[in-house]
């Protein structure tokens, strides 16, 4: 199963580092890896590293955010595989670590990457709020964030539901599990267009968001793939999923079988009884396989 960290995935990893990382000095940067840190070379990164100070583990959207006492910051994107660890899970052989960071109280922070997409990217203290607000939208979580301010990032886009809140200035944080999984919850098709959303439906988006991610973050994430917490550990959110990757299952619901469609070219999970399309004809018939007499009208027309 695909997948890589989202929202939950990334707040959990952040949970667990702030302990180990808060006030500790970088003493030693080691950058094995020069996609790591390009188009800026490696080792002059790692200089730029050592010196600094953690003043607060941080995190926006999936973006994990060490900020030193600086004013810098050094963004890490885990991407498709990476992982952060400290303590006995940083230590040992392992072919796929990146990068080492010595720190001032004799402990060790791995970054541990199989696929290599992950990034570091060190920033100066002008330079990081803009970097993040050009690129990540609101925090689902915080409390100040409305129904309504998902509503404003909705109007008139026309593109899919599903593809309008994986994209990141949308809201933040938000991928492809945890798209399908709110979706589910507010029992709106993925392929309904974004601007076709009543209140009522953006309201339940809205609320099945930020549920579908607080549970993730209760299960400490899930486990997919090469995700590992900063322990070696891992989380239990993948035995919760209610449609992603569970094509084929019942869905808890009403009993009807989850199906699998693609959109915005990832795999889509959704309940086709739960999650019936309402408005757009257009869209039903693309996605109605389990109604073919529907979607025979539909194409006709
Ligand atoms: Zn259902």
């Amino acid at each position: 199963m695909g997948g890589v960290p989202e929202l939950p995935e990334v707040e959990t990893v952040r949970r667990r580092l702030a302990p180990a990382l808060a006030g500790r000095r970088f003493v030693r940067v080691a950058i094995a890896d020069p996609r790591l840190t390009r188009p800026l070379d490696p080792a002059d990164v790692a200089r730029e590293l050592e010196g600094e100070r953690v003043a607060v583990v941080d995190r926006r959207g999936k973006y994990l955010i060490l900020r030193f006492e600086s004013g810098r910051a050094l963004l890490i994107h885990l991407r498709m595989t990476g992982s952060v660890l400290t303590g006995e899970a940083a230590q040992g052989d392992d072919p796929y670590r990146r990068a080492v960071v010595a720190l001032d109280d004799g402990s060790d922070l791995a970054y541990r990457d199989v696929r290599r997409f992950g990034t570091w990217l060190l920033l100066e203290p002008d330079e990081v709020d803009a970097y993040i607000d050009d690129r990540v939208g609101r925090e689902p979580l915080a409390d100040a964030y409305r129904a309504r301010d998902l509503a404003a990032k909705l109007e008139g886009r026309r593109a899919p539901i599903k593809a309008a809140i994986l994209d990141q200035r949308t809201v933040a944080g938000v991928g492809n599990i945890y798209a399908d999984e709110a979706l589910w919850r507010a029992r709106i098709h993925p392929l309904a267009p974004a601007a076709a959303l009543d209140l009522d439906e953006v309201k339940a988006l809205h609320r099945g968001m930020r549920r579908a991610l607080e549970q993730g973050i209760a299960r400490q994430g899930s486990t997919l793939r090469d995700y590992r917490l900063p322990d070696g550990g891992s989380g239990g959110m993948q035995h919760e999923f209610k449609v992603y990757g569970r094509g084929g299952e019942p869905c808890e619901r009403c009993g009807t079988p989850i199906d699998k469609i693609r959109v915005a070219g990832r795999g889509t999970w959704y309940c086709p009884s739960c999650q019936r399309p309402r408005r757009a004809p257009a869209y039903a018939a693309r996605s109605s396989s389990s109604r073919p007499s529907r979607s025979r009208r539909h194409s006709s027309v």
